[in-house]
């Protein structure tokens, strides 16, 4: 069957299709970053996430991070569905929306966070043509997220593109991003996903400065699900769109095409 024409398959055809698999379930992680009704790209509706949420807990077994990279270190395959939430940047709306909802449906997640920009007014540039600019975290509503169980990670100081930075400079924004955190919430931080996270913002050199950093992994946010197989500091995400995801049936046609696009990726079928 041709990719093409899997895309167009009915979603109840694509839950049969992924109940056949042969593979094992891929591990899934999940990327957000705003939480709003902006309609842009990056802003994903607070009714939509609450409708998701729901649908995830009633389909998925929903992990923490750390609870991933346990498994991922015993190489243990998934006979179910798992799913990992997350955020990046550090806008207000993930404390203010996003960690209620989340509360509400026993959902864990982790939150990668722009230290430079915490507690500031500044305006990301991708974030110039909106109608107003988005609010920032506080260090007061990271560390509230963090006392509610909520995981934090490090997204870089300065929102910095890794592979057109230079090594002694990734390295202090590696560095001083983390030891932020860690005065900030008083405990180590081991979890980075890097700034842009398409392919080519973050090369071979860029993954080995994050583990000589001290971080136990390093999240993309492009590239589909994540094998039992693969490397912590080569972590795939899939950014949830309100275009290609407005609702949980949309979600699952989605999911069905990356698991198919897994399976046959590596059982050639
Ligand atoms: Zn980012």
């Amino acid at each position: 069957m041709t990719p093409s024409l899997v895309r167009r398959l009915p979603e109840p055809v694509y839950r049969a299709l992924g109940a056949l698999c042969p593979s094992p379930w891929p591990y899934t992680i999940v990327a957000f970053h705003r939480i709003a009704a902006w309609g842009d790209e990056l802003s994903y509706p607070p009714t939509a996430f609450d409708a998701l949420c729901r649908y995830w807990r009633d389909h998925y077994e929903l992990l923490t991070l750390d609870c991933l990279l346990a498994r991922l270190a015993q190489g243990d395959v998934s006979d179910h569905p798992c799913l990992t939430v997350t955020f990046d940047d550090g806008y207000a709306d993930n404390a203010e929306v996003a960690a209620g909802i989340l509360d509400r449906y026993g959902i864990p997640a982790t939150f990668f966070v722009t230290t430079g920009a915490i507690g500031t007014t500044q305006c990301f540039p991708w974030d110039a043509g909106l109608s107003e600019t988005p609010r920032m975290m506080s260090w007061n509503q990271v560390r509230g997220l963090h006392a509610a169980g909520f995981r934090i990670g490090s997204h870089t100081v300065h929102h910095v593109r890794m592979s057109a930075t230079a090594p002694t400079v990734l390295e202090a924004e590696l560095s001083a991003s983390r030891q932020r955190l860690e005065a900030e919430l008083g405990e180590a931080v081991y979890d980075f996903a890097y700034p842009f996270g398409g392919i080519t913002d973050c090369g071979l050199e860029g993954r080995m400065a994050v583990q000589r950093a001290g971080y136990r992994c390093c999240c993309s946010c492009h590239g589909g699900l994540v094998a039992a197989t693969d490397s912590p500091f080569h972590l795939n995400r899939v950014s949830v769109s309100p275009r290609y995801h407005p609702t949980p049936q949309a979600w699952a046609r989605a999911y069905a095409r990356l698991r198919w696009q897994a399976s046959s990726a590596t059982a050639h079928w």
